[in-house]
């Protein structure tokens, strides 16, 4: 019983661990998305400028989507943090069976077990 308790511990701070990592990273992410757009507000655009100012607008495209993709972890990170708070982290939300030591150590966010994630997938997907 120790030992489990200590397993989980152990899990919650990994979850704290990788969740400050996403934020400092989130943080520097949007930092130098604004430097790069106060750069690109000090720009006139000249006509000449057409291929740098595409070049821009892909390269800013690219620095949104992956701050998209760091939003949606960290509010999965903070969902996850959320039920550490409550007492039910690594307890899966849909069935309430615990979620697999395997799953937690490389998706340390999860809130689902494999099964039910997987089915919620098929829901969204919708697959046939
Ligand atoms: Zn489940």
């Amino acid at each position: 019983m120790a030992r489990e308790l200590d397993q989980r511990v152990d899990r919650v701070q990994r979850l704290q661990e990788a969740r400050d990592a996403l934020a400092s990273l989130l943080a520097s992410s949007i930092a130098s998305d604004l430097q790069a757009r106060e750069r690109g507000a000090d720009t006139s655009a000249d006509d000449d400028d057409f291929v740098d100012l595409a070049q821009e607008v892909a390269i800013q495209e690219d620095r949104e989507a992956v701050l998209d993709v760091l939003r949606r972890d960290m509010r999965a990170f903070d969902h996850a943090w959320q039920r550490a708070e409550a007492g039910t982290y690594g307890i899966c939300e849909d069935c309430g069976e615990g979620i697999s030591a395997e799953r937690l150590e490389f998706v340390p966010e999860a809130t689902l077990c494999v099964a039910c994630q997987a089915r919620r997938e098929r829901a969204w997907f919708g697959a046939s």
